[in-house]
């Protein structure tokens, strides 16, 4: 695996690389690398000639500093499973690197709703800044595949949004890949490193309320329902910031279900200061 700390080392390199045959796949990243991660590297390594990870903690997506300052770096071990996994390039660029005029938000997104509904609720600015990051990453890269995790299931929504608007939609392939689940459910997170054992145990709640919600959907109101998988977070320590059941096309909050409509079920939770997030579809 080759690494690139330079943006315009790595520009070059792929310059030559492109000959219009050969296919890139893009798997973008904040490193403290799990087996998540690695499920993204090893489907772009079937379908792409070059696959291209990126390790950038990207600050101005962090709406909690302390969330930024606490953040995982495990970056030697992250180059040995992208090794392990076959990765061909690494980009591993510095903040300047990424902003050399600061790491203000240069340029707005028309996200709409998506923006204005869970996570964007919860994290003002939050997906603003991922548009900003994945626009510069996508400018430096042009990849063919774009592979992200259903476990983001609202980025991956304004992700999409994001490549209709920038024009993009027509060159790159968006590849949603599923969420990789520890043996408990638990959805694995590089969070999750910061979860001591006693927390660690009671983290698969979050799952386990959204195993709850998928097994007893029924058509009609779905407060109860809800309230039901609050119950399980709260009985484990959870925070939550939101259960919610809502469109899984268009993420609209669905209040009555009416027995038909694709619906998914998100869950944003805190343990102690860790915030995990999680979803399922429910039919
Ligand atoms: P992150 O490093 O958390 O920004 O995640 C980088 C990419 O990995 C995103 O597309 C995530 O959705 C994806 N990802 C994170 N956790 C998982 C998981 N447990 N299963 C599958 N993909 C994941």
């Amino acid at each position: 695996m080759t690494i690139f700390k330079k943006t315009n080392d790595l520009r070059f390199f792929l310059t030559g690389f492109t000959d219009r045959t050969k296919k890139t796949g893009f798997v973008p990243t904040m490193g403290a690398l799990h087996k998540g991660h690695i499920s993204l590297i090893t489907e772009s390594k079937k379908t792409d000639d070059l696959t291209v990870c990126s390790i950038f903690i990207n600050p101005a997506q962090f709406n909690d500093p302390r969330d930024f300052e606490k953040y995982p770096v495990t970056i030697e071990k992250d180059i040995l499973m992208l090794e392990q996994a076959g990765c061909d390039i690494l980009f591993l660029p510095l903040v300047k690197e990424i902003y050399p005029a600061g790491s203000g938000q240069d340029k707005q997104y028309d996200l709409g709703y998506l923006e204005t509904i869970l996570e964007g609720r919860y994290r003002p600015g939050h997906f603003q800044a991922v548009g900003m990051i994945i626009d510069k990453l996508l400018t430096i890269i042009h990849p063919n595949n774009l592979y992200l995790g259903g476990k983001d299931y609202q980025q991956c929504m304004v992700i999409k949004k994001l490549l209709h608007q920038l024009n993009l939609d027509k060159t790159i392939n968006l590849k949603i890949c599923n969420t990789v689940r520890e043996a408990d459910g638990l959805a694995m997170s590089s969070r999750n490193m910061r979860l001591n054992s006693e927390e660690r145990k009671k983290a698969s709640a979050i799952f386990n309320a959204l195993e709850l919600l998928k097994l007893n959907l029924e058509m009609g109101s779905l407060d109860l329902l809800k309230e039901k998988a609050r119950n399980i977070l709260y009985e484990n320590a959870f925070r939550p910031d939101y259960v919610e059941i809502a469109d899984a096309a268009n993420l609209k909050i669905i209040p009555n279900w009416d027995g038909k409509t694709k619906v998914v079920g998100l869950i944003a939770a805190y343990m102690n200061e860790v915030r995990l997030i999680d979803n399922m579809p429910l039919n």
